[in-house]
């Protein structure tokens, strides 16, 4: 499909297999040479770079950086010793007959040429200047590679889904709200001054409704807006691949997105055995510190609380103690173990004991003193640390003291090279509590209802059957049907069976502080929907952006989006958000105050 108008193949299409054909090329100039009034161009298209040889100097002289050219010239191999194993053209070369400059091209912000770029990736400009230029920073081969992917991604995923048996539908993105438990962004709706419409937070409540419809299997390419306050590697505005079925449970939601994985990492050449490791999320918590355990390593952590139940040291004296092994660590640097403080302090935690397992038996370090002499014996094996390495201990609140030292075993892995991004661990997370406190300081969730508790996933998740009778009047312990899809420590997804019997949903809105009148304001349209036959169902929706990242080892969802978000939600290429002319405030009616009718 190379040919058309302006050129009879692509660049990489110049292989050994053309040698004495004529070719006609098009694309952009990345890298010029001169050598003794020859001029050697790597010309690069969307497939890649070949090199073009010009003779004449006339030709050659206007010749710049990301100039747009095309060409017609004859192919020939390379002369021997010039060959270059690593390009896939790397044999052959275009003698260039006749050229026509198409567009110039200033002085670059920034290098953008395919070979050059590898070779300064390391001195690339800041994000922002990246941002202003992304269509300069998009043709960057790392960056032109990562949008490729996420195509050649979603194709597979199309094909497998279809293979199951899916119908790919469009739910609107102007809507009424969808509690996903962020802020929504709102668009003014001028032909009703004063209302105004959602963008989804997710098509949660539209993918419910098309399995009353009757559509068995629905999934979609969703566009979802959370408007929640600036973290790191989040966007406003982001993608889901979201699938919802009917007359399925758990399991056969599980085996669908296992083989929905399987085929988009195959798409990127990486074969996943399946079916894919599942752990609870009580063991997530108690082994890892995280509902999103890494497993490309091992190092759990130790719990400790029986072990110190009798101490005299009064910080272990606590509902929860517990430790994470640092193999080696004794060798490390007293200033280094005083950064690992200060590491914790960023992290909210007053700080990080721990101690190290000197040669010959011998106990160091600033909490050894406080620990009984019994304590001291038993403590290398309670840990399972050998003579050379340091221990880490976190003691407190159980949740919070386990995700400091879940923190703590990533950042050791990290430190000791261990987190491989082209190793890919899998984990299912299961059995996740149906609610979480609403008031947790350290959760930045909006809380959905008015009661003490907010949901852990959405409003309408199954609890699970054996609390079906139950889950009202023991909220705090209440487990649900629903389930996370992690990869080397990133929540890839989630999804859970829904509730379709509008008594449990009644029961569940109640917990959550949503009396009848609310809940008809909200989401009635969805409580009638279930008056009419609705068929029990379950879905799933992946992070699109974050499983692409993954799979193409980018550290940044901003690397795999072709226009992402700076922080604060800024775009600095186009320059919105910005402000808007009096005319548009008066015309959309964000001003409409109805008090002025009356
Ligand atoms: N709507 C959910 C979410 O955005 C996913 C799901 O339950 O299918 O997290």
């Amino acid at each position: 499909m190379s040919q058309t108008a302006y050129r009879t193949h692509h660049a990489t299409d110049v292989t050994e297999d053309l040698v004495g054909q004529r070719v006609k090329l098009s694309g952009w100039v990345d890298r010029r040479r001169d050598h003794g009034g020859v001029a050697f161009i790597d010309l690069r298209d969307s497939s890649g770079v070949v090199q073009v040889v010009i003779n004449d100097e006339e030709m050659a002289r206007p010749l710049r950086s990301e100039f747009v050219v095309e060409l017609e010239g004859t192919v020939r191999m390379r002369p021997e010793g010039n060959e270059n194993p690593h390009m896939r053209t790397g044999k052959v070369e275009v003698e260039v007959e006749s050229l026509d400059v198409l567009a110039k091209s200033d002085a670059l912000p920034f290098q953008v040429s395919t070979v050059l770029a590898n070779e300064t990736e390391g001195k690339l400009p800041g994000e922002d200047v990246r941002l202003k230029y992304r269509y300069l920073d998009l043709r960057r081969p790392s960056m032109a590679r990562n949008i490729k992917l996420r195509s050649d991604m979603m194709k597979a995923a199309r094909t497998v889904l279809d293979e199951m048996g899916f119908t790919e539908v469009e739910t609107p993105t102007m809507i009424k709200s969808t509690p996903e438990g962020a802020r929504d962004f709102v668009v003014p709706a001028r032909l009703v001054p004063g209302s105004w419409y959602a963008l989804p937070q997710s098509p949660q409540l539209l993918k419910q409704l098309l399995m009353v419809a009757g559509v068995e299997r629905y999934y979609q390419f969703a566009r979802c807006y959370r408007d929640e306050d600036f973290r790191a590697d989040r966007q406003p505005e982001f993608t889901q691949l979201d699938m919802e079925m009917a007359f399925v449970d758990q399991e056969d939601v599980m085996a669908m997105t296992e083989r929905l994985i399987q085929a988009i990492w195959k798409a990127a050449g990486h074969d996943v055995q399946l079916p894919l490791p599942r752990i609870t999320w009580q063991d997530a918590m108690d082994k890892y510190g995280s509902d999103k355990p890494d497993l490309r390593f091992g190092n759990p952590l130790v719990e400790l609380t029986d072990y110190f139940k009798n101490t005299p040291f009064r910080v272990f004296q606590a509902p929860y103690v517990g430790a994470v092994l640092f193999k080696g660590g004794a060798a490390t640097p007293r200033r280094q173990f005083d950064a690992w403080q200060d590491w914790a302090k960023q992290r909210g935690a007053k700080g990080l004991a721990y101690i190290v397992f000197g040669e010959n038996g011998e106990i160091k370090g600033p909490v050894a003193k406080n620990i009984s002499e019994e304590e001291r014996n038993g403590l290398k094996a309670a840990v399972g640390a050998e003579d050379g390495d340091a221990v880490f201990f976190a003691a407190g609140a159980r949740e919070a003291s386990q995700m400091l030292l879940g923190a703590v075993r990533v950042e050791l892995a990290d430190r000791a090279g261990l987190l491989k991004p082209d190793d890919f661990a899998f984990t299912w997370v299961v059995d996740f509590p149906l609610f979480k406190k609403a008031d947790d300081p350290d959760d930045d969730d909006v809380a959905v209802g008015h009661s003490k508790w907010t949901s852990m996933h959405h409003p309408f998740t199954m609890p699970s059957k054996d609390w079906l009778d139950t889950f009202d009047q023991d909220p705090e312990h209440a487990m649900s049907d629903s389930y996370d899809i992690v990869c080397n420590g990133n929540e890839m997804g989630g999804g859970s069976v829904r509730i379709h019997r509008d008594d449990i949903q009644d029961r569940v809105l109640e917990v959550l502080g949503i009396d009848e009148a609310e809940a008809q304001d909200k989401f009635g349209f969805l409580l009638e929907a279930f008056k009419y036959g609705a068929p029990p169902h379950a879905g799933i929706a992946l992070g699109w952006d974050r499983t692409a990242a993954i799979l193409s080892g980018s550290d940044s969802i901003r690397d795999v989006i072709a226009f992402p978000k700076a922080g604060g939600g800024r775009d600095p290429l186009t320059g919105a958000p910005a402000p808007i002319s009096d005319e548009q405030r008066a015309e959309t009616g964000v001003d409409y105050d109805p008090e002025d009718d009356e």
